[in-house]
This record gives C-alpha cells, structure tokens and sequence, in this order.
C-alpha cells in the first residue's frame, strides 16, 4: 500500500487551521507548528503531531507548507534561526500559501534551491468560507513539475488548481486578485449604503442583485455579513492593506496607476485610524459611511 506524503504545515490563523485539519481527515501524516502553540490543541487530539519550531516540524516531510501573514513571517518560519530549512530533507518541496510580494517569493525560491529544497508560491482566493469548505482557488507559481507533485495535496484544499508560470507568478495573479476583490467590496459597500440611504432592504437587495450581471463573492459573502452589522474578520482589514501596499507597489514599479485600488487603500487608512485594523475587510462599509456624512 502506498503511504501518503508527510506533511509540515505552519500558520493555524483563519486560513490555516482548516487547512489543516483537511489535510489530517484526508489521512496525510501531519506535524503542525504554530507561534501560538495552543491554537493546535485539537488538531493534536485528532492525530497531528506538534512540534516546538518550525525546524523540528520538517524531518522527514514531503512538503513543507505556511501560511502567516507577511513576507518577513514567511523568511522567518522558513529560513530564519528555527526556520524549517534547518530540519527539512534534500528534495522536500516547500509550499507557501501566504499572500506575499512576487519578489520576496522569487527571492525564497533562491534560497531554498542553494539547500536542495524546492519552492511553489501558492496563495489562495476564496477567503475564510474556502478555507472550511476546501473551496480554495491556488494559484501556484515554480516548476510545472513541482507543482504537479503537489496536485494531492492542493486537491485537498481547493478547487481550482492552476500552474500560472515561474516563481513569483503565483503572487502576481494574486496581486491581480486583490484588486478585483478590493473594488468589488467597494462597490458592494456603495450599493449597500445607497439602498439603505433609500429605504431598501439591504438582504432584499443582495438577494436580487446575486441573480443578475452585479453577481461576485462579496456581494453574496461580505454583503449579508454587512447588512446584519457583522464586522468579525474572515479577513482583517490590516491583510487587505497588506496586500493593497503590495499590488501599489508592483503597479508603481511598472508606471501603472491603479485608482480603484489606491481608493479602497485610503477607506483603509481610515478604517486602521478609527481601529478596525483587526476587524474584517467588510468594515471598509463603515470607512465609506464616515466619508459620505
Ligand atoms: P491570521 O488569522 O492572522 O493568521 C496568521 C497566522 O500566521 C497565525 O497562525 C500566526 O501565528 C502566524 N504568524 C504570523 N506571523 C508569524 C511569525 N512571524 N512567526 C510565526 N508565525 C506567524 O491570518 P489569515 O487570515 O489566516 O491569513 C494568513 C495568510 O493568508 C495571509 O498572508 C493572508 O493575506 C492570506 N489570505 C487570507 C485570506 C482570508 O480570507 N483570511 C484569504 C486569502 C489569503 P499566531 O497564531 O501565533 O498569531
């Protein structure tokens, strides 16, 4: 019988822990690290193993996998003092499924290939639902033959897998991303403070609009969660900042302007200063409001 592949996964936040616990119920051998190590608790009681750093968690593992915040976490889990470099087998494929810069991921599949170790830059779309129902879209960028080593695993996380290029492509497609989904919320924001301004439902008018050509994942995931004033993160405003100071900066970088996108940035800024850092990106309804009176 053929075993599955080891798994080291990194980073049990919104995204990951159900990440995770897919990867443990599809019966891939499991190690886990997280900073905060009580977050993996239950995952432990089903079966994963814990380990105390990222370098303890990679002996023995096929692929390393993380998903944390930023760039910087990312060298860090990966390359820094107790990153998993240090423990990871010659041959292991790493997979990183954070939202970082196309550069810092260039940069990482570098690194990692001066150690023999392989490096797929696979963010994810689809938000907090996607991550609990394994409908993840991944977009992954490196080797198509990496990539296609990792198909396993990724079918066990998403739904829509594709090979967009060489390294650092990855994140560019989700730098793209980012910006239909920063100026979608928007518009939604819009469209929901308009009905209410008029006396509409807000309910009744997403329930319409989802049937017709204005149909998108925030109107019918942001959009419900707005109307009932919930503003709990699925994903903080502080990511989607992270992320907007990304694609700005690659946009500069090729002499493009992006307005949509610099306009959502500056709800942002408003929503951190009035603090929602931590709130989820739906708060950016509140920024739009504070504006508009
Ligand atoms: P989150 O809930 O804040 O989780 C972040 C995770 O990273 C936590 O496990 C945190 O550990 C860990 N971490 C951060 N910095 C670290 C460091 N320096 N060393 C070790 N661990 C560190 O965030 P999330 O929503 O899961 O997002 C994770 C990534 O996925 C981000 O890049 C985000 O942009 C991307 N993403 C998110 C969504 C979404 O809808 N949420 C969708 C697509 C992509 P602690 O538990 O100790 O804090």
């Amino acid at each position: 019988m053929q075993t599955k592949p080891r798994i080291a996964f990194i980073g049990l936040g919104i995204m990951g822990l159900p990440m995770a616990w897919h990867l443990l119920k599809a019966g891939f051998p499991l190690t886990v690290y997280n900073r905060t190590a009580s977050r993996a608790s239950d995952l432990v009681r089903a079966g994963a193993r814990q380990a105390a750093t990222p370098a303890e968690a990679a002996p023995g593992a096929d692929f390393v996998i993380s998903i944390v915040t930023d760039g910087p976490d990312v060298e860090q889990v990966l390359l820094g003092p107790d990153g998993a470099v240090h423990g990871a087998q010659h041959g292991a494929v790493f997979i990183d499924m954070s939202t970082i810069s196309p550069e810092t991921a260039r940069n990482l599949a570098d690194r990692l290939s001066l150690h023999q170790i392989e490096f797929l830059d696979a963010p994810v779309s689809g938000g907090d639902v996607g991550a609990r129902n394994a409908t993840l879209t991944i977009m992954a960028g490196g080797k198509q033959d990496v990539f296609e080593r990792a198909r396993p695993v990724f079918e066990v996380l998403g739904k829509r897998l594709t090979h967009v290029g060489p390294a650092g492509a990855g994140q560019v497609v989700k730098a793209c991303n980012q910006v239909v989904t920063a100026v979608n919320l928007l518009a939604v924001c819009e469209a929901l403070t308009l009905a209410e301004k008029n006396g509409i439902d807000q309910q009744t008018m997403i329930h319409v609009l989802a049937g017709g050509a204005s149909q998108s994942w925030s109107l019918e995931n942001m959009g419900p969660r707005i109307a009932k004033g919930d503003f709990t993160p699925g994903f903080m405003v502080k990511l989607l900042q992270k992320d907007l100071n990304i694609v700005l900066s690659l946009a500069r970088r090729h002499g493009l302007a992006l307005p949509g996108a610099t306009l959502v940035q500056r709800f942002l800024e408003d929503n951190v200063a009035h603090g929602e850092a931590t709130e989820g990106s739906q708060a950016l309804y509140k920024a739009l409001k504070r504006a508009a009176e």
